[in-house]
């Protein structure tokens, strides 16, 4: 929570640009938001884009890389790592096809 040093009244986060400000919406102060205010409201807004896009598309969110679909020989696919099995084995790396979505697992 913060103040304005000129009227003590609690300033609000507006948008300006490409970032957000803090402004008193008496008096028009503006300072620059601190590091936290910034994260707790970016943080909120992309955590629920973000369970929106897995629900619909899968792990949309992982890098590609180059690996060929075995279903529609698409070049590109999603790839990311999961522990499936003891803690102490390496984790297996999982592909999907951005094209058609097909989904298989890198086998050692
Ligand atoms: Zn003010
Ligand atoms: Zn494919």
């Amino acid at each position: 929570m913060k103040f304005c040093p000129n009227d003590r009244t609690l300033l609000v986060p507006a948008k300006k640009g490409h970032s957000t400000v803090l402004r008193c919406p008496k008096c028009g102060y503006e300072e620059e938001a601190s590091g936290t205010v910034k994260d707790a409201y970016t943080h909120r807004s992309s955590v629920s884009r973000k369970s929106d896009i897995i629900v619909s598309q899968g792990r949309s969110d992982a890098p590609t890389i180059k690996a060929r679909c075995s279903r529609c020989g698409n070049e590109e696919a999603y790839v990311w790592m999961q522990q499936t099995r003891a803690a102490d084995e390496p984790p297996t790396r999982f592909y999907r096809c951005t094209k058609c979505g097909y989904t298989w697992r890198e086998y050692e």
